[in-house]
C-alpha cells in the first residue's frame, strides 16, 4: 500500500529593495538601481498578503532575501533598517538573508558596526549571508585574508550561529586566465572549501532584467555556458557536485516570488529561481494564493502551445518538468527555439534513476 506523506510548502520572498554598490565585480549582472523601499502602507499590504499565505494556505515563511546589491555599500540600507515595516516583515520569516562582498570601503571597525546593527535590530533571528566573490580575486591572498577576517567579525558579533555562503560570479567572461572551464571550476571549488568549509555556489546574475528579450544574447550565452558544464559534469565527473544558481540559493521546490518597486514577479526555475523583472513574469495585482494558482495554471497551459514551436520540446521526455518550471516560457521570452535546459544532464539523471536533485 502506498503511503502518502505531505510536507508543508515553503514560501521565500526575494526582496529586491537595495540600490547602489561600490563593487565593480566582473561577471555581475545585478541591476544596481531602480529598486525602491516600500512605503509603510506598502509594507502593511505585503505583510498582510504574506500572512494570509501562512494562515489560509499553510505556507511556511522560510527565507527573506534582501538584495540585490551589497547591503554594506547600498545607498539605502540604513533607510531600510530604520523602517518599522521591514522589522515587522523580517519577523515573519525563519531566516533573513543579505548579500555582501565584504570588500567595500571601510575598515574592520565599520564591519563590526554593521554586525552590531544587525544583532541589535534582529535579536535572535537567524541571519545568513551570500558572500559574493569574483573568481579572479581568489588568487589574491591578502584580499582573501581580509574577507575572512571580516567574516569572523560577523560570526563573533551575531549571537546566533550564522552562515556565509560563498557565491562566485561565474560567467564566460569572468573566467580565469587559462579558461579551462572544468579544471577552473574544480580548482576554485577546492580552494573555496579550504577557506569556507563549504562548496561555493557558481552564480549567474544576468537574469535580473526588466526586458529579457533585450538582453537575450548575454543571458543565452550564460545559460549555454552553464549547460555545457553541467551536461559534461553529470556524465564525466559524477564524483563532484558543483552548485549553480542565479543569484539565490533557494530550494527550487520552494514557492518563491520577487518583490520589486511595488510589483510581484514569478521566477521560472532553471538551476535555481531565475529572478527577473520582465512584464511577462509579473503577477497581475496582489500576491494571493488564488493569484499564484491562476498565474501558474495559465503559464503551464501556454507552455504546451510554446512546445509545438520549439525545436525539440514537443517530443522531449522532460516536457512536463520543464513546463512546470517555466523553462519554455523563459525560452519564449529569450526568443529562442533551442533547448535552454541541460537536457543531456536531465537524461543522465533519468537513466541512473536518481531523479532530479534539488539543484540540478
Ligand atoms: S529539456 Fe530542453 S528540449 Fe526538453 S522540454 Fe526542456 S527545454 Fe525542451
Amino acid at each position: 500500500m502506498a503511503i502518502h506523506t505531505w510536507s508543508p510548502p515553503y514560501f521565500d520572498l526575494i526582496f529586491d529593495v537595495l540600490n547602489g554598490c561600490q563593487g565593480q565585480c566582473r561577471g555581475c549582472g545585478v541591476t544596481k538601481s531602480g529598486q525602491s523601499i516600500p512605503t509603510e502602507a506598502e509594507f502593511s499590504k505585503i505583510i498582510s498578503n504574506i500572512h494570509a499565505l501562512k494562515e489560509d494556505s499553510g505556507f511556511i515563511l522560510d527565507h527573506l532575501e534582501v538584495g540585490p546589491t551589497d547591503f554594506t555599500t547600498a545607498v539605502n540600507t540604513k533607510e531600510l533598517l530604520a523602517s518599522p515595516g521591514f522589522a515587522e516583515l523580517s519577523r515573519q520569516f525563519n531566516i533573513l538573508y543579505f548579500t555582501t562582498t565584504l570588500t567595500g570601503a571601510g575598515n574592520r571597525d565599520d564591519y563590526q558596526a554593521w554586525a552590531k546593527t544587525l544583532r541589535d535590530l534582529f535579536g535572535r533571528k537567524k541571519i545568513y549571508f551570500y558572500l559574493v566573490i569574483e573568481p579572479t580575486k581568489i588568487d589574491n591572498p591578502e584580499l582573501m585574508a581580509e574577507i575572512l577576517a571580516r567574516v569572523e567579525i560577523f560570526k563573533n558579533t551575531l549571537e546566533l550561529p550564522t552562515r556565509f555562503e560563498p557565491v562566485l560570479n561565474s560567467q564566460p567572461n569572468s573566467a580565469k586566465k587559462d579558461n579551462s572551464l572544468l579544471r577552473e571550476i574544480l580548482n576554485i571549488t577546492a580552494e573555496m572549501v579550504k577557506s569556507f568549509e563549504s562548496r561555493p555556489w557558481h552564480a549567474i546574475s544576468s537574469s535580473r532584467k526588466d526586458d529579457l528579450t533585450a538582453h537575450s544574447a548575454l543571458i543565452l550565452k550564460d545559460i549555454h555556458w552553464l549547460n555545457s558544464i553541467f551536461n559534461h559534469w553529470v556524465y564525466d565527473r559524477v564524483d563532484c557536485d558543483p552548485h549553480f544558481q542565479y543569484g539565490n540559493e533557494l530550494k527550487p521546490t520552494n514557492k518563491a516570488f520577487a518583490w520589486r518597486s511595488g510589483s510581484w514577479y514569478w521566477p521560472p526555475v532553471l538551476y535555481g529561481h531565475f529572478v527577473n523583472y520582465d512584464e511577462r513574469f509579473k503577477l497581475p495585482g496582489e500576491l494571493t494564493a488564488r493569484a499564484i494558482d491562476e498565474f501558474e495554471a495559465k503559464s503551464l497551459v501556454s507552455q504546451y502551445a510554446v512546445a509545438e514551436r520549439q525545436e525539440d520540446c514537443a517530443s522531449c521526455d522532460h516536457l512536463s518538468q520543464c513546463a512546470q518550471q517555466g523553462i519554455l516560457q523563459l525560452a519564449q521570452a529569450l526568443e529562442t527555439r533551442e533547448c535552454i535546459a541541460p537536457r543531456r544532464a536531465f537524461d543522465g539523471y533519468r537513466l541512473r534513476g536518481r531523479g532530479m536533485r534539488a539543484n540540478p
